[in-house]
């Protein structure tokens, strides 16, 4: 079987990665950088805590196999000191948890166990103890190791499904195969559409800004979900050591995009220096670092999978903290031609 993974960010990579330790023959497309849009940057945030139990159960998954990619890397990809969720709706969080049997307790305002770089005022944060910072720097250098003779440097510009497979039209070539694995990120909504597949197109501008912390006192929990005193959406963390990584969200009036890249960044910079102003005392108000990328319009966690013929596309939005388990999910679905129906979000 010849199969094409299009998009070398870490759903591609982790795919690609799998396929190859099973002894597929495997050629993973990728248009700029490996891991350099959705995936750019060096964390992001992982956790045991979900909304809903099925996803709880798919990040215990994810951890497991990331131990794996663990032993491979010799060296930790998580670094498991917790994460923090704080606000009004906790609660259905910690159902969550109880309900997939994860660990979890529920602190309040005064706890000595919340060390953030403010105090917290929320009557209830659930800390996850086995959350944390993944080390993004360090997937990348593993799955780019590992996938690096299958990556071709090429931009896909058409996908054609046929009897007789899929054919990949790219900037340099045309090339047939049996199955195909869209992992295009931002990208994938219009190369699906080619061959009959509906996936999410609308995006909007985001961007996470990192700022140097004024703390002396180590930082923990070092990841934090909570809400500002304005009623704003934030997620934080320690991106390296005396860093604290900031990342809000705002209305589409702001962010859609219609408004433009540069207009949106003004906007969330500035709204993210208001906050940090207003409510973050240990962390300087001074931006070091930028990361930005275009996430879909009005998706929330979780991953979806829809196949069409030889054609299996895969989307979601915060799928770092799930790379083993997809790359995993998306090797057995395409060897065994069917759908990832593990998480019950296969469409
Ligand atoms: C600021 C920020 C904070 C985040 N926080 C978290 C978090 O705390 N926890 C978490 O789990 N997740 C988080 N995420 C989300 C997570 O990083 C992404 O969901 C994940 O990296 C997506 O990976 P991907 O492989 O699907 O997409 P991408 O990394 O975007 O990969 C798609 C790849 O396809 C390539 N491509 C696209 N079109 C083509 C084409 N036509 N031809 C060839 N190649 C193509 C692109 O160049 C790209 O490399 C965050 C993301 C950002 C940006």
């Amino acid at each position: 079987m010849s199969i094409a993974v299009i998009g070398a960010g870490v759903v591609g990579l982790a795919t690609t990665s799998e396929l190859l330790a099973r002894g597929m023959d495997v050629t993973c497309f990728e248009r700029g950088a490996p891991m350099g849009e959705r995936s750019v940057g060096e964390s992001r945030i992982f956790r045991y805590a979900h909304q809903v139990p099925d996803l709880v159960e798919a990040a215990r998954h994810a951890r497991l196999l990331f131990g794996d990619w663990e032993k491979a890397a010799g060296q930790d990809l998580i670094e498991a000191v917790g994460t923090v969720v704080s606000g009004d709706d906790v609660h259905g969080w910690a159902d969550a948890m109880t309900e997939a049997g994860a660990e979890h307790f529920l602190v309040g305002p005064g706890s000595a166990q919340l060390r953030l770089p403010t105090s917290i005022t929320a009557q209830h944060s659930l800390i996850d103890p086995a959350g944390g910072v993944i080390r993004v720097d360090r997937i990348r250098e593993l799955l780019t190791d590992r996938c690096r003779d299958a990556i071709r440097s090429e931009h896909v510009h058409g996908l054609e499904a046929g009897p007789e497979g899929v054919t990949v039209h790219t900037s340099h070539s045309s090339h047939r195969y049996d199955q195909v694995v869209l992992a295009a990120g931002a990208a994938t909504g219009p190369l699906a559409a080619q061959v009959g597949l509906y996936t999410p197109l609308a995006l909007h501008h985001h961007a996470r800004f990192t700022f140097p912390l004024r703390a002396t006192a180590p930082i923990g929990p070092p990841a934090w979900i909570t809400t500002s005193a304005s009623g704003l959406p934030t997620y934080q963390h320690s991106s390296t050591p005396g860093h604290w990584a900031v990342g809000l969200e705002l209305g589409p009036e702001a962010i859609g995009w219609t408004v433009g890249r540069d207009a949106a960044l003004a906007a969330l910079e500035a709204a993210t220096l208001d906050y940090v102003r207003a409510e973050l005392e240990l962390v300087e108000p001074r931006i070091v670092d930028r990361v930005y990328c275009t996430p879909y319009d009005g998706l929330a966690d979780g991953i979806h999978y829809r196949r069409r013929g030889g054609v299996l596309a895969v989307y979601g939005e915060n799928l770092m903290k799930f790379a083993p388990l997809i790359g995993r999910d998306c090797a057995d679905a395409v060897i065994n031609v069917s759908i990832p129906s593990s998480l019950g979000h296969a469409q």
